[in-house]
């Protein structure tokens, strides 16, 4: 298997957004494993005490083009791992452009800069947002792509992107398909100075910082009609990507561990392992929502020779818990 061959080869790593939520637990297992890692983020959305002091931190935009193909080039990586971007359903809703232009139009400088300097390999952040609202269930990698919001539509584009210049300029590509990133390592978590996502929102309460939590939406067609999804823990999307950089593999793949729950279920979950009595206010659906969204993740099984370990919903509530009650204020000073 991949494993042992790839622990057997230090690799070169070059890491944007490696100071946000997903990029910091993979620089972190980047580096116990015993590759070099180069961090390139502007903490807009990541944050410094999110950089692992291993790593080589820059901190630029990658909307500069010529300071990435610079950076790029002195680094002289195998392979890019490419996190940095925005990631807000609601937000791209209302504001279409700001992902365009930084998802698509500032990601692509961050690709034309691989080519230039040489990078073998280009290992993307992408999400199930890129399917919409599909018709089969769990989704597989060839389920009709059609996002229903700006945020799935800027990660699908860039997987075209990544397709022609594969065939094109020999740049190897994974695209990874997140499901709903959740959890937190020993020292990393979910930091998001607007925080829109569940889990985080519903700790909140736990920890007494707000009254109460909210559930989007309870007329959808699912069996307690809130919005069913796939929890991933966020170590196993890190392990895909170290996965992801080995040798001869190029494609799409879809990240999540194939059961789904419900915002209630998720709700009471967090009720159950922190003890508290979370109280939960029913509102109307959040634009940009699809139902239900559960993965399929043979081919990420099959092919890079993944296997989530980590999650399970209790677990990923207990570590995010743990790192939330560790850190109240996430990385804020
Ligand atoms: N959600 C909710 N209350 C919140 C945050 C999210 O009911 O405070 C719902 C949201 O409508 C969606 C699900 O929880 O159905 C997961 O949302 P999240 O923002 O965590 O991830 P997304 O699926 O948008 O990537």
């Amino acid at each position: 298997m991949a494993g042992p061959c790839l622990r057997s080869r230090r690799m070169n790593v070059f890491v944007t957004g490696g100071a946000g939520y997903i990029g910091s637990v993979c620089v972190e297992m980047l580096l116990d494993e015993g590759h070099n890692v180069t961090v390139y983020d502007n903490l807009s959305e990541g944050h410094e005490d999110a950089v692992d002091p291993r790593a080589l931190f820059i901190h630029a935009r990658i909307s500069d083009r010529s300071n990435i193909n610079e950076t790029v080039q002195d680094a002289a990586p195998d392979a890019i791992i490419h996190f940095a971007a925005n990631s807000l359903v609601g937000e791209s809703m209302k504001n279409p452009g700001k992902y365009f232009r930084n998802n698509v139009s500032n990601s692509l400088k961050v690709l034309d800069a691989a080519v230039e300097a040489g990078v073998k390999k280009f290992i993307f952040s992408s999400t199930a947002a890129t399917y919409g609202i599909p018709e089969e269930m769990p989704i597989t990698e060839e389920t009709p792509t059609a996002p229903i919001n700006p945020y799935g539509e800027s990660k699908l584009a860039m997987e075209k992107f990544m397709r022609w210049y594969h065939e094109i300029h020999d740049l190897e590509y994974v695209a990874l398909r997140y499901f709903n990133a959740a959890g937190a390592s020993e020292r990393f978590g979910e930091h998001h100075r607007v925080e829109t996502h569940l889990i985080p929102n519903i700790l909140q309460v736990a920890l007494g910082q707000k009254d109460n939590c909210q559930i989007f939406g309870d007329d959808y067609p699912t069996p307690d009609g809130t919005c069913v999804r796939d929890y991933i823990h966020v170590l196993d999307l890190a392990s895909a990507h170290i996965l992801a950089l080995q040798e001869g593999i190029s494609g799409v793949f879809n990240l999540g561990n194939g059961d789904g729950y419900s915002v209630k279920e998720v709700v009471d979950a967090c009720r159950r392992i922190t003890g508290k009595g979370i109280e939960a206010i029913q509102q109307p659906r959040r634009p940009g929502d699809p139902p239900r969204l559960v993965a399929d993740a043979d081919k990420a099984r099959q092919v890079l020779g993944w296997e989530p370990e980590h999650s399970g919903l209790d677990n990923i509530v207990e570590t995010a818990w743990r790192w939330h009650s560790a850190h109240p204020n996430g990385y804020a000073k």
